[in-house]
């Protein structure tokens, strides 16, 4: 309507700007062919500047009104452009195939779009008012409230695996994220959850850690009878095999060792992936612990040239927790701190007892790790540009290992390491 209206504005200015210049035309055609005498030229020129002002006026007030016109469109636009991307908003908030969930600060549902419906197995509108945290099980309660915390605190949180419960009592794996924005009506502090459906991937990674628990498990045997006749053909045949002979079997024996460590490793892995450790707590002698695992590595210290040093507080020779993981923690932080050490080098352990903690420290002066690296140091199968290029022997499976088991003991782990200067592992055990 308004831009039908500015159309005939337009063509009144124009046609009143043609009708001018014909009459100027005319008047200045008149005086050529007819001249002008002095006595009327007053007349003529004041008719003239009489209708070129009320020329100009119309002009102006055209011109006007078309600005206004021009901004009331402009306005209509924008609200025309704001309305259809809030409905465009709309339409892919319910329609989305992502489960959204809207709710308010203290966690209870505003809305929920169709795919949430779906995922919760639930009607239209029967969530809202429930709080959503009653529907996600975490690690333990403490995961679900730190969670709860986090966006009390107005802070987002990212990619979190949880598992959300349903009408029908199954449960579904999900990645939550859960972004905090304000309502700038009523300055209240909202949320807004998306829930990825991973369960499909977790069934796969979980039949893939049981195929692993198993080949592992069935490469044992064979393992360890490897092992036990070639003990007896080391025994039998001292004095009858050659020296060449005996270095081959000697390979034999170290590349089984080998095998034995890595079977180890994928077992304790894809045990803990399953889920299926159960921590048995017992008295440790940790310094008896700590003197084994220095003789297991007698021929990696001799290889390596490094000296260990041991710096324990005297309340701190024995801790209760679960030797077998306690094993898995110093073992392998003593196994890298010496591989990655440089000839010539020393290890320091050290032991601290407080009165809730257990603090224990691996140092060596070696290699380091790069700063670039040291983000994903824990991740599966990861190894540091430097250890790569200059230690090949290595799965990157170690780390990731004792990570697990730290944190299946409740406990906590953290490094300090500059390359070329050396690495300090630290953990945190509660006693
Ligand atoms: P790997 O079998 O490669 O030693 P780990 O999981 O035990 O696997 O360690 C992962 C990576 O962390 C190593 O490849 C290495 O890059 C780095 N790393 C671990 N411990 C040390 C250390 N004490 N000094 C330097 N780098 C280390």
């Amino acid at each position: 309507m308004k831009q039908k209206r500015t159309f005939e504005e337009g063509t009144t200015l124009r046609a009143a700007a043609m009708i001018a210049f014909f009459l100027l035309l005319a008047f200045i055609t008149l005086w050529l062919r007819f001249g002008v005498d002095s006595e009327n030229l007053h007349n003529y020129l004041f008719g003239a500047i009489v209708f070129c002002v009320a020329l100009v006026t119309v002009s102006v007030f055209q011109a006007f009104k078309i600005s206004e016109n021009a901004e009331a469109i402009t306005e209509k636009m924008s609200q025309q452009i704001i309305d259809s991307a809030h409905d465009l908003f709309v339409e892919l908030y319910k329609k989305s195939p992502v489960p959204y969930i809207l709710i308010d600060r203290s966690g209870l549902i505003d809305s929920t779009n169709i795919a949430a419906i779906r995922l919760f197995k639930v009607g239209v509108g029967e969530l809202d008012g429930k709080n959503i945290f009653e529907f996600i099980e975490g690690d333990d309660e403490v995961h679900i409230d730190f969670l709860s915390d986090k966006f009390i605190k107005g802070l987002s949180i990212n990619d979190e695996e949880v598992r959300i419960k349903r009408s029908d009592g199954t449960t579904r794996w999900v990645l939550l994220s859960l972004f905090t924005f304000n309502d700038e009506k009523n300055a209240e502090q909202h949320g807004f959850l998306t829930l990825v459906d991973i369960t499909r991937q977790k069934d796969i990674d979980k039949a893939k850690s049981e195929f692993v628990s198993l080949a592992s498990h069935q490469l044992r045997t064979p393992l360890t009878a490897m092992k036990w006749s070639l003990e007896l053909l080391f025994e039998k045949s001292k004095d009858e095999i050659s020296e060449g002979e005996m270095k081959y079997l000697s390979k034999i024996g170290s590349n089984l060792e080998r095998m034995g460590l890595l079977i180890n490793d994928f077992l304790s892995v894809s045990k803990f992936e399953l889920g299926t450790y159960s921590v048995e707590l017992a008295p440790v002698n940790f310094s008896e612990v700590v003197d084994e695992l220095i003789d297991e590595n007698d021929h990696r210290m001799k290889e390596h040239e490094v000296t260990i040093e041991k710096r324990f507080d005297q309340n701190a020779t024995s801790i209760t927790s679960d030797p077998q993981l306690l094993r898995m923690i110093i073992g392998n932080l003593l196994t890298n701190a010496i591989k990655y050490s440089h000839k010539g080098g020393t290890v320091v352990i050290t032991a601290e007892k407080e009165e809730h903690k257990f603090m224990i420290a691996v140092a060596d002066s070696g290699m380091g790790i790069p700063l670039e690296d040291q983000e994903m140091l824990f991740t599966k199968m990861f190894r540091a540009r430097n250890a790569r290029r200059d230690v090949p022997e290595g799965t990157g499976l170690g780390l990731y290992i004792v990570d697990s088991a730290v944190r299946t003991l409740g406990g906590k782990i953290s490094f300090d390491s500059a390359e070329n200067k050396g690495t300090t592992f630290k953990v945190e055990l509660p006693v």
